[in-house]
């Protein structure tokens, strides 16, 4: 059975000087890049939202960062504007090593965000990346990067009902940790069947 390593989110906007800063972010890097020879596959997902994108609280009228609103699929967190297309804040970290497969691009519809590699906050609109891992024969997903508890967290998840063996890799990973997210998350990862090394 093969394996891929799944790369979430190393990108400048989530890290230390970044618009949406994950606290010591960057210090994952190295982690991630030694763990790559260790898989057969390595995927990255990147966050990639068009300027006028629904997660950000700059597009809707009186509202602060971090707080919450409803969209037709849930609750959703609204951010500070990250990751706009193109922009050097959408960028890889510079030191992640970018030798690997598969590029999977999320949060680019206007009106839905995506924490997960594999569907957006719907729960129902796929990436595709299934497909892609079956098709490769890939039977088991290892996950590293940002954040711990939002996009790590939901794509551990949905690997784990998708049929994946699914490890995550703490100690490559760090969190945002806002109103006990973090908790959540990993509490939520056990109850799937995630192994949380
Ligand atoms: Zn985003």
């Amino acid at each position: 059975m093969s394996s891929a390593l799944l790369v979430i989110d190393v990108q400048n906007d989530f890290c230390p000087g970044g618009a949406l800063a994950v606290a010591d972010g960057d210090s994952i890097v190295p982690i991630i890049n030694a763990m790559m020879p260790e898989f057969d596959s390595i995927i990255y997902t990147q966050d990639w939202h068009p300027a006028d994108h629904s997660s950000f609280a700059a597009n809707h009228d009186g509202a602060t960062p971090f707080s919450v609103t409803e969209m037709p699929y849930g609750p959703q967190v609204l951010w500070p504007t990250h990751c706009a297309q193109g922009t050097v804040g959408a960028a890889f970290h510079d030191e992640l090593d970018l030798k690997g497969d598969l590029i999977i691009r999320k949060g680019f519809r206007t009106d839905i965000d995506s924490y997960s590699a594999f569907f957006e906050n719907d729960h129902e609109t796929a990436t595709g990346l299934t497909g892609y891992l079956r098709t490769r024969g890939i039977g088991s997903v290892t996950l590293a990067g940002l954040a711990l508890d939002f996009c790590v967290a939901y794509s551990a998840v949905d690997a784990a009902r998708e049929g994946f063996r699914v490890t995550v890799m703490s100690e490559a990973c760090r969190a945002i940790d806002l109103d006990g997210s973090l908790t959540k998350a990993m509490d939520d990862m056990a109850a799937a069947g995630v192994t949380i090394l």
